[in-house]
């Protein structure tokens, strides 16, 4: 084991301090990577303040952060994909049991017993699992990506999770040249959803409340900007999309999306409400419509949108800000006030 400086939360309501936490020695699997940025995530902030207790309570103190990117210092003596200097990638996934139908199609995400990057039981160090608020971490090479080199590294964090996050439904649901996709919500997921949809060649519009995103909605990549408040402009577009994706997580009438679906067309959910939809039947059953979710995307479709995102130019619009300014930016982060992402510069972490 060896000492890595991290910052951490001691309790629900306590702020994020700097600490010193054990990391074990790379294992013959294992890939050891100086993390250079990290990406906050709005599960991040949810998971420190213990806002899933029903679902995943959080053990404390916490290290959260599944957006990293950083070098490879060291690898263990079986490891064939990574060698001291490379870059490097952790997403929401440290490990799995590699063995249940899930893992063997490649979708790790859902596999019944996956180890998350923070806050899950640490199968090596007993506890539970530290994320990338930190200047080290050590992961099972299957779970570490390739970086392309060609994109600015404080971008790239963020698509670990919220590029994986729109890329895999956007895939999965076939969406290619031609096909008429709306993005509900220009936050952290949507402008990530704007920007691969558009590279995916489809004809693309965003849906918001605040007539003052329309600029950057455009510039993002969006065909057509709709305000969600104006049902005439609504209505223009009923029956028309073949894909939706709805990235919001606070309450609105999810019917309203819905009835703009074509035969067969379908609603994808990324973000989370807190109490359950109304749904009302009628605007299934008309048309064959269908309503989903989706959660990140497996390690094989991780890389593969890592590779997209370098032919295509993408990453994460972000503001960069060192881990002594992380407590402002949770507070902003329940504002919106960000463009679209913060990404932490890990070299300030030097100084601590
Ligand atoms: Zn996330
Ligand atoms: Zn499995």
């Amino acid at each position: 084991m060896y000492n890595s400086k991290a910052y951490s939360a001691a309790g629900a309501t306590a702020p994020l301090a700097h600490t010193q936490i054990k990391r074990r020695d790379p294992t013959e699997h294992d890939v050891q990577i100086e993390i250079l940025f990290c990406g906050i995530c709005h599960s991040d902030l949810h998971s420190v303040r213990n806002e899933w207790n029903s679902v995943m309570p959080t053990v404390y103190p916490i290290v959260p952060g599944h957006e990293i990117v950083g070098r490879v210092t060291k690898v263990g003596l079986a490891v064939k994909k990574f060698k001291a200097g490379d870059l490097a990638g952790v997403g929401c996934l440290v490990d799995s049991d590699r063995t249940c139908p899930n893992c063997r199609e490649g979708l790790e995400q859902f596999c019944p017993s996956m180890t998350m990057t923070y806050n899950s039981p640490d199968k090596h160090l007993g506890g539970a699992t530290y994320g990338g608020y930190s200047d080290s971490v050590v992961v099972d090479e299957h779970f570490v990506l390739r970086v392309p080199a060609n994109l600015s590294l404080a971008g790239v964090a963020p698509l670990l999770c919220a590029g994986i996050t729109t890329y895999s439904p956007l895939r999965h649901w076939g969406i290619t040249n031609g096909k008429k996709v709306g993005v509900v919500g220009l936050g952290g997921l949507g402008h990530m959803a704007v920007k691969i949809a558009h590279a995916l060649d489809a004809h693309v519009v965003v849906f918001t409340t605040s007539p003052s995103k329309k600029a950057d909605a455009r510039r993002l990549g969006a065909d057509e900007v709709v305000i969600s408040r104006n049902a005439d402009e609504m209505q223009k577009h009923a029956g028309s999309f073949d894909f939706i994706l709805d990235a919001v997580a606070a309450e609105h009438d999810i019917n309203a999306y819905i009835n703009l679906l074509r035969r067969d067309g379908n609603l994808t959910l990324v973000g989370a409400p807190a109490q359950p939809f109304a749904v009302a039947g009628f605007g299934l059953i008309f048309g064959r419509r269908s309503l989903s979710g989706s959660l990140i995307g497996g390690i094989t479709e991780t890389q593969e949108m890592l590779d997209f995102c370098s032919a295509h130019n993408i990453t994460s619009d972000v503001e960069v800000i060192p881990i002594q300014k992380v407590n402002e930016a949770y507070a902003r982060l329940l504002k919106s006030d960000v463009k679209y992402r913060f990404s932490i510069d890990m070299a300030s972490l030097k100084s601590e």
